[in-house]
């Protein structure tokens, strides 16, 4: 996340009248090819590898030129904010997507659409999406930590072909977040993760199921390409009132304005951003009228894809 509580109040304080912008931050230079790290590929972990599980909703991209590479959530570090967020959205231009649903999709999304109505029961509550991976929580399945014997849990699960047994390492804060969140907003983890994987982590970090109302999987995304897993939120209504926190920028590339950019964690035991989050969360969101405008003067991811369109379509016309 870009901005600490404060810096962002002090911004927010300063000038009411105008969105924010990202002050000399996002000078948006001419964007080459060369700005991707050449590591910027998509890379299967070994979740994607073991547990095939593809979503409902499928896009075939063979008609679009993947000019530029997917940029990895791990670039998305502290202190590497403002590149991910550059690179990534350059990249969203590039692809320039649009989506066209069929209509069994459609339909699916309808049954999804009810199921939510029916969970939240005319509660006015705000509604926050929490991502798990890298966002909540880290799950070793490299085993890169395991002699160290430091995960704070070891979760267990099995698909149809395997058994599973994985390190779990949890977000400083985690449960102070969700306690402190789960009376203001109602909360729903939406992850691009099976539902298998999912379900064993989230019994985990709410055994009483007192803080989540549904979990939506890698099922419930739009998958492009097998290779960006997007986080369908036109199956709430009331855009107005979600909010999204993830650790990958593509997760709400379809609603840039509900979105909430968290660092990803790794495991870091001194990471202080759920509690960023936290302040953000209680302070502007929980009572704002319209949550898109609330990030849109914190994030301006709208306005930030604009200025590098601009620039782009510049460099287009210097040619
Ligand atoms: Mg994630």
């Amino acid at each position: 996340m870009r901005y600490s509580c404060e810096s962002a109040k002090e911004d927010y304080d300063s000038d009411n009248s105008n969105p924010i912008k990202c002050k000399g931050i996002f000078e948006i230079n001419s964007i080459e090819e060369e700005n991707f790290s050449p590591k910027s590929q998509i890379k299967n972990d070994k979740l994607d590898n073991n547990l095939k599980e593809e979503s409902s909703i499928q896009l075939n991209l063979s008609n679009y030129n993947l000019l530029y590479p997917i940029v990895d959530s791990s670039f998305n570090y502290a202190g590497n904010y403002e590149n991910y967020v550059t690179n990534v959205l350059s990249s969203i231009i590039m692809l320039d997507l649009k989506i066209e649903q069929k209509e069994k999709e459609e339909s699916n999304k309808e049954t999804l659409r009810n199921k939510i109505k029916n969970i939240l029961n005319d509660s006015n509550k705000q509604i926050l999406l929490l991502d798990l991976d890298e966002t909540l929580i880290h799950a070793d399945f490299e085993g890169i930590f395991k002699n160290l014997n430091n995960y704070d849990t070891i979760i267990n699960f099995n698909d149809e072909n395997n058994n599973y047994s994985v390190g779990i390492f949890l977000r400083p804060g985690i449960y102070d977040f969700l306690n402190t969140l789960k009376d203001k907003f109602d909360i729903f983890i939406y992850t691009a993760s099976t539902k298998e994987y999912a379900n064993s982590v989230v019994k985990f970090l709410d055994p009483e199921n007192q803080i989540f109302k549904m979990t939506f999987y890698r099922k419930n995304c739009i998958n492009i390409n097998g290779q960006i897993y997007i986080k369908d939120l036109s199956i709430f209504d009331n855009l107005e009132k979600i909010v999204i926190v993830d650790n990958s920028l593509y997760s709400f590339m379809c609603h840039l304005s509900n979105g909430i950019l968290i660092n990803s964690f790794y495991g870091d035991k001194s990471d202080i951003e759920l509690y960023s989050v936290l302040n953000y969360l209680i302070s502007f969101v929980s009572n704002c009228d319209d949550i898109r405008k609330m990030n849109e003067q914190f994030f301006n991811f709208k306005g930030i894809m604009n200025e590098i369109k601009k620039n782009m379509e510049n460099n287009q016309k210097l040619k």
